[in-house]
């Protein structure tokens, strides 16, 4: 899938741009219970095509003496990881000295780049438009993000502008059968040594997988009785040192591995446990409603007694609840212990990811359980969900049929979810409920 990526200065708009381009989706999409809603990462449609956004001022500390390096960094950043860059300036100030300098960074990138002005909220406005000219970035798009003008022509220009080929090619799904893995975490956290580890001496194939990017790799592994893509491999891509510490970076680096996964391994130092960082690519997994196995590296660096590893395990579950069921594995790659279960836990959650329950057997264990605790009635009207579909989606997806679906409030969605997972094993993974008419 393709990624946009939004910048600009501090108050140009950005975010009321991003929530314009990925609101009207969000609320229809996110269904998934214990997920808030991201402020900075989301998806957008527009006309069949559907792609990532992100608003890179959602990172920044916003105090003046510090931002215009880290937004220069960001725009680096921004430009090495995503297809596109969604340039935003306003209208009502014009063309700061810093507007133009971002402007001169993109202008030498070699990436597509869409010029947004916005504010443009009343045709008066437009006069001002043309002076945008001079940033050399071509066309200036004149938009309105409170209000929605113009957004429609500038994702008409986006659209235009990504790389075409990702959408034919991810439909036809380039090795259907094996399961794609991606080993993601912040900086330093171990995932090259887990790969060199995985891959060994003999990196089997290593090709380029078509239809993410044209830097993306993926490496088929074949061993100890697994089968698996791991995907946008790291180690295998360049690092950027100087961007390390910056939580945006993670997010970038992480986003394009996710989004091509089945299952993610999301690794984090036993020594720092479960920060910022580590929690924002987690979400960054659940929202994608991947699987997931967490691994808890550099155990050999943790002073231990008897009951460690049982108060990590505790402390992460209440770190990521309600998510109570993701296998959380402790290694030390540098000894070579438990990776073999890191691919058991992985190929185990791939199992429940793809799992397919017929409609006879799903109603069979759920209509008693609907039966025995039915959905409360809601204002004198009785709700009677009549069956339980699985949808042929990549991630378990259920649709409940029912009378008056509208009525059905959020525990007893939970109860349903709950009923689900005590009768079949999603461990590891997020479930997606709808609730629909009939
Ligand atoms: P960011 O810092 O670039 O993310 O900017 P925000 O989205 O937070 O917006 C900064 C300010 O500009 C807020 O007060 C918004 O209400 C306002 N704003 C955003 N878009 C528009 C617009 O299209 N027209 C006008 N008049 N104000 C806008
Ligand atoms: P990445 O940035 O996540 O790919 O992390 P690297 O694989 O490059 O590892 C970062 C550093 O942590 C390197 O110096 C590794 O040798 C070290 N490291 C990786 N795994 C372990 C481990 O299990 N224990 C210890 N003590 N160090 C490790």
């Amino acid at each position: 899938m393709n990624l946009v990526a939004i910048v600009g200065r501090p108050n140009v708009g950005k975010s009321t741009l991003f929530n314009r381009l990925v609101g009207m989706r969000q609320a229809i999409v996110d269904e998934t219970a214990g997920v808030t809603r991201d402020r900075h990462y989301g998806k957008c449609e527009w006309c069949g095509n559907e792609f990532s956004v992100v608003d890179t001022g959602g990172f920044t500390i916003n105090s003046d003496d510090v931002f215009e390096g880290e937004i220069r960094k960001q725009v680096m950043i921004a430009i090495e990881e995503s297809d596109l860059i969604l340039f935003v300036v306003e209208v009502e100030t014009g063309i700061t000295d810093f507007d133009a300098e971002i402007a001169d960074i993109l202008r030498r990138s070699k990436k597509p780049v869409v010029l947004a002005v916005n504010k443009v909220d009343t045709g008066d406005r437009m006069f001002g438009v043309s002076e945008f000219y001079s940033l050399g970035l071509g066309e200036p798009w004149s938009i309105s993000s409170a209000n929605g003008s113009g957004t429609g022509d500038l994702l008409d220009r986006v659209v235009e502008l990504l790389p075409k080929d990702a959408k034919i090619q991810e439909e036809q799904e380039d090795v259907p059968t094996i399961p794609h893995i991606a080993i993601v975490g912040k900086p330093n956290v171990g995932k090259s040594s887990m790969t060199n580890a995985l891959l060994g001496e003999e990196r089997n194939i290593v090709t380029p997988v078509a239809g993410t990017t044209r830097d993306s790799i993926s490496t088929y592994y074949n061993k100890f009785g697994h089968e698996f893509m791991l995907v946008d491999t790291a180690g295998v891509r360049k690092k950027a040192k100087v961007h390390e510490d910056l939580e945006f970076y993670s997010v970038m680096r992480s986003i394009r591995a996710i989004e091509n996964s089945d299952v993610c391994i999301l690794m984090v130092d036993a020594q720092s446990g479960v920060e910022a960082q580590d929690m924002a690519i987690f979400n960054l997994i659940i929202r994608n409603k991947k699987g997931c196995v967490i691994v808890v590296n550099k155990w050999d660096t943790i002073e231990k007694d008897n009951n460690t590893m049982k108060e990590y395990t505790e402390a992460i579950k209440a770190r990521i609840a309600p998510f109570n069921d993701i296998p959380i594995i402790f290694t030390s790659v540098i000894n070579k212990q438990r990776i073999m279960d890191v691919l058991n836990a992985a190929a185990r959650v791939y199992g429940n990811y793809s799992r397919r329950i017929t409609t006879s057997e799903l109603n069979d264990v759920m209509l008693p359980e609907i039966e025995n605790y039915p959905p409360p009635a809601w204002k004198g009207k009785y709700i009677k969900i009549k069956y339980v579909t699985q949808l042929p989606t990549k991630s378990p997806t259920f649709a409940f049929f029912c009378n008056l679906p509208q009525y059905i409030r959020e525990p007893y969605r939970r109860f349903l979810e709950n009923k689900l997972r005590s009768h079949f094993d999603f461990s590891g993974c997020t479930l997606q409920i709808f609730l629909r008419q009939k």
